[in-house]
């Protein structure tokens, strides 16, 4: 099957599975997800799974890209911080509806993996580093919306720290891989938010710098 047709199947799914913003749904068209799985999964680019990277990470199943970028609400204004760069995919996603967007990644060989597939594709808003996502990248703060791309027990207070007030962040919550669940926090005042709820997700555990 044709590229072009894989990519209108996927994004058919896209929309019984729940996702009903345009934007995102034409965002998760538009970006090549061949060009960021590893070489021997390019047949599979377009199935709607989590695929493997080098180091024993991930790259996202489709939907929950789409449902993140969908409920941290992106604007065409917004400045965006992503924790746990992996391919460069959610990213590329993500910059096609925000103006500018930060990733930080702390395994050096997917840094600069993600970092050449960006520019290759001559996305010039996604900006990643290499470094410990936990402590956010306060030079570029605030941030209108922050996607957290592994999972934790609670949100770091760096990254709340960096977020504007009005501003969202989403994030899998939950001690283990299997009892975590997709939650947007939506930021009211220096110290409030109001939290929803979107359902069980699986993510890699996020990590401090050295482990
Ligand atoms: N958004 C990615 C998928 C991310 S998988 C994509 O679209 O491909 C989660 C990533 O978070 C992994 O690459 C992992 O190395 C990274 N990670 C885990 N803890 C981190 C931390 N403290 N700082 C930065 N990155 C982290």
């Amino acid at each position: 099957m044709k590229l072009d047709q894989q990519r209108d199947e996927m994004v058919n799914l896209l929309k019984e599975r729940g996702i009903t913003d345009q934007d995102v749904l034409q965002a998760m068209h538009d970006v090549p997800r061949e060009d960021f799985v590893l070489p021997s999964f390019h047949d599979d680019a377009y199935v709607d799974s989590a695929l493997p990277l080098t180091h024993k990470q991930t790259i996202s199943q489709p939907l929950i890209v789409a449902l993140m970028a969908q409920v941290l609400e992106l604007q065409p204004t917004d400045r965006v911080l992503e924790v746990g760069t992996g391919s460069g995919y959610a990213a590329a996603v993500m910059g096609r509806l925000a103006k500018e967007v930060f990733t930080v990644e702390r395994i050096g060989d997917l840094a600069i993996t993600a970092a050449e597939t960006i520019k290759r594709l001559g996305i010039g808003n996604v900006h990643v580093r290499f470094g410990d996502g936990l402590k956010g990248w306060p030079e570029e703060g605030p941030y209108d919306a922050i996607a957290v791309a592994a999972g934790g027990d609670r949100v770091p207070s760096a990254l709340f720290e960096q977020l504007v007030v009005g501003g969202r962040l989403v994030m899998p919550l939950g001690p283990v891989q299997d009892s975590q669940k997709l939650i947007r926090i939506r930021k009211i005042d220096k110290d409030r938010y109001v939290e929803d709820d979107f359902g069980g997700v699986r993510f890699v555990p996020l990590l401090p710098e050295t482990d």
